[in-house]
């Protein structure tokens, strides 16, 4: 198969398409999850899909459309002409691609009006009514478990089938919108996201950037990211990744021995920890562990901490692995409203699970929200004191620092299909888009506290965006003086700070009115 016609041409798209023309203040919008504002990541997902179908004689062929676009001579259209795939693949999972996903589609069906398209990931599954309204998508796959009905679409299109029997599948039949049975949710996950075969891609399609999961942090967060799971037992009022908000009844959980398998191969690829998004203790953590330990696996790891853990479940995280580091999200220092955000634990069950943690060795961050259900200005401000007593009281300054925290916004959106989305008034919000077209025009604004899905009865969102400025430059500052944060960068971001405190005051000025 010559390589520009692959059976599957997989994209991820950057949030807003034309970001390169249009003049985007987005900076902080990408700044808790330390990415550009294009929202470079693709899902993992995509690697669990270059696996499933190469082994099954498939070729594949992804595009970081999101990475490859950065580059100013990069030209998407004559890159979509270039390649004459089975299927276009793109995916919609998070809401902030809205724009970069529909409009990749529309370039894809500009240059090959045959050529069908498909999309998929949460956001895709939430708003699959409206999408199949739209005559630049052909299909739309449900769920968060894809690789096989994927593979059987592409079967049904060679052989010039209807896709009645692919399950998950939302597709036409003579102009009508056809719902096929969305029955295809393993529990157990079997599927390798193999970092080999994607380097095996990259030498293969000679494309580094667009075979990145990753733009800036190549390599650090490219071959060392795995999931434990898929969906969640937790209920953050504000997470569209949920059991509740997916519809789960059950948490698709990996099976522990190919995980196992999978953090060995990762650790022959990279020298850093291994991230392991998705608490452990949700499925049969001793088992993980073991079967770590059988594998005498040598690498640090990073696992995400729902709820403060007790000594006995750090000692055997630092007894499987060196060097454990964990990451817990009290989000604020008010009892109540984290309980309304959905953890129901108290402050000094918090600061135990610190330094029991920090006992064993640990290395733990810590991050905090603006932004939560009935937060008000006074509140955030006391949370971002809070996350400045504890800096001052666990960070021990220089190199073997092991204790960090961050306050961010919680922005752009609080997730379509959360709890606070459904049910926003009991949440104390004012929703500012529901449908996935006014997210699209929202991504599309060019200040980032306009692009926010959500305001709060407490706080307006240019209330929450000075609140996220002054949280951000306390706690710059504190992690700066405490050696945690490099001089030259904060610097940085200390200058950009206030240029954005000067944006919104001209803005508000103005008399923003979105
Ligand atoms: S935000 Fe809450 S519900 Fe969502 S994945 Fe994290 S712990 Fe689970």
């Amino acid at each position: 198969m010559a390589t520009n016609r692959p059976d599957l041409l997989l994209m991820h798209p950057p949030a807003v398409f034309d970001f390169r023309e249009r003049p985007l203040n987005h900076w902080m919008l990408s700044k808790a999850v330390d990415t550009k504002p294009v929202f470079e990541y693709y899902p993992v997902g995509f690697i669990a899909i270059l696996d499933h179908l190469e082994e099954r004689g498939r070729s594949v062929r992804l595009a970081n459309m999101a990475v490859k676009m950065q580059a100013r001579r990069f030209d998407p259209r004559r890159f979509i002409r270039e390649h004459e795939p089975l299927l276009f693949g793109i995916d919609l999972h998070w809401v902030q691609h809205a724009d970069g996903a529909l409009s990749l589609a529309r370039l894809c069906k500009e240059e090959h009006p045959d050529i069908p398209v498909v999309l998929g990931g949460i956001s895709s599954t939430y708003f699959w009514k409206e999408l199949i309204q739209n005559r630049d998508v052909d299909f739309i796959l449900r769920g968060e478990t894809t690789e096989e009905p994927l593979a059987q679409l592409l079967d049904c299109l060679e052989q010039k089938r209807d896709p009645a029997d692919v399950p998950n599948l939302i597709w036409r039949r003579s102009g009508e919108a056809v719902e096929n049975p969305f029955i295809h949710r393993p529990t157990l996950l079997t599927t390798r996201i193999d970092y080999q075969r994607l380097f095996r891609h990259w030498r293969r399609t000679r494309d580094l950037k667009g075979s990145l999961i990753t733009g800036q942090h190549w390599p650090v967060y490219c071959a060392n990211l795995l999931l434990f799971c898929k969906g969640c037992v937790e209920n953050c009022a504000i997470c569209g990744g949920s059991n509740w908000a997916l519809g789960l009844e059950e948490t698709p959980l990996w099976d522990i021995d190919v995980l196992a398998d999978m953090c060995l191969a990762a650790r022959e690829l990279t020298k850093f920890p291994i991230r392991l998004p998705g608490d452990i203790r949700q499925g049969d953590w001793r088992g993980f562990l073991a079967a770590l330990k059988r594998r005498n696996f040598t690498r640090g790891m990073h696992f995400d901490i729902f709820q403060p853990g007790d000594a006995d479940f750090y000692r055997a995280l630092a007894d499987a692995v060196p060097e454990p580091q964990g990451g817990i999200g009290p989000v604020t220092h008010d009892e109540k409203l984290r309980a309304l955000y959905g953890w129901s634990y108290d402050n000094p069950t918090l600061e135990r699970s610190i330094e029991d943690f920090l006992s064993v060795g640990g290395k733990m961050d810590l991050f905090f929200y603006i932004g939560l259900p009935g937060q008000t200005k006074d509140s955030a401000k006391e949370t971002t004191d809070y996350c400045l007593r504890l800096l001052e009281r666990y960070s021990t300054r220089g190199r073997d620092n092991k204790f960090d925290a961050y306050v961010s916004a919680l922005a752009p959106f609080i997730d379509p299909g959360s709890l606070a989305f459904t049910y926003p008034e009991k949440y104390g919000y004012r929703l500012r888009a529901r449908t996935l077209a006014e997210h699209r025009a929202l991504m599309r604004q060019p200040e980032w506290w306009d692009t926010f899905n959500y305001e709060s009865h407490a706080m307006s969102r240019f209330d929450l965006a000075q609140a996220v400025i002054e949280a951000e430059a306390r706690v710059t500052r504190a992690r700066r003086d405490l050696g945690l944060y490099p001089r030259r960068y904060a610097r940085r971001d200390l200058k950009r700070l206030e240029q954005e405190s000067a944006r919104l005051e001209d803005s508000l000025l103005a008399g923003a009115s979105l």
